[in-house]
C-alpha cells in the first residue's frame, strides 16, 4: 500500500477508535470492552504496518532495501478464449499482470529481484511470491533465495472458463 494510502487508513482508525472509546466509557464494566477494543485496534494497526516480510534482501536479510526498477508482465484476461482473447460471455471480466522487480539492499549492496503475484494494478507494492539473488553482498550470505509453495502457474496461453 502506498504511503498516503496509509495515512488515510491510519487516520480512519483513530478516528473510530475514539468514537468506539467515547461510546464503551458510558457503558458499565468498560474497561473490559475498552480492553478489546485496544486489542483489536493494534492487531489491525499491526496488519497495516507489517509489510510484506518476504521482500527483503537475498544475501543478509535486510528489508532495508532500495528499488531500482521493475516491469509488468503481460496482460491477460481472466476469463479468455483458446487464443487468449477476452471471453465476453463473462460480465466483470478483467485483465491481470505480474511484476518484476530489482532492489539494491543499503546494507551489503547486494542485488535481489522478485517476483509479484498477478493483480489488476500490477506494481513494486504487490506481495512477492519469489525472491532471487542477483548479485552477492559485502558481508557473509545469512539470507536465502525464496519460493512461495502456495502459488499456481497461471497459463495465459490456454483458456479460462468460468464455472469449470
Ligand atoms: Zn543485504
Amino acid at each position: 500500500m502506498r504511503i498516503f494510502k496509509k495515512i488515510i487508513v491510519t487516520t480512519l482508525y483513530i478516528y473510530l477508535y475514539i468514537s468506539f472509546f467515547n461510546f464503551f466509557s458510558q457503558l458499565e464494566d468498560n474497561y473490559i470492552w475498552i480492553s478489546l477494543l485496544t486489542i483489536v485496534f493494534i492487531t489491525l494497526f499491526y496488519f497495516l504496518f507489517k509489510g510484506d516480510k518476504n521482500k527483503k534482501c537475498a544475501w543478509c536479510s535486510s528489508r532495508k532495501i532500495k528499488f531500482i526498477e521493475g516491469n509488468k508482465g503481460q496482460w491477460y484476461w481472466q476469463y479468455r478464449n483458446k487464443d487468449g482473447s477476452r471471453d465476453r460471455r463473462v460480465k466483470g471480466n478483467f485483465q491481470q499482470a505480474s511484476y518484476y522487480s530489482k532492489y539494491l539492499c543499503k546494507k551489503c549492496n547486494a542485488e535481489t529481484h522478485f517476483n509479484h503475484l498477478v493483480n489488476k494494478k500490477p506494481s513494486k507494492y504487490i506481495k512477492v511470491w519469489r525472491r532471487t539473488l542477483q548479485s552477492d553482498g559485502s558481508v557473509e550470505r545469512t539470507g536465502t533465495d525464496w519460493e512461495s509453495k502456495k502459488v499456481e502457474s497461471v497459463y495465459s496461453d490456454r483458456a479460462n472458463r468460468k464455472n469449470n
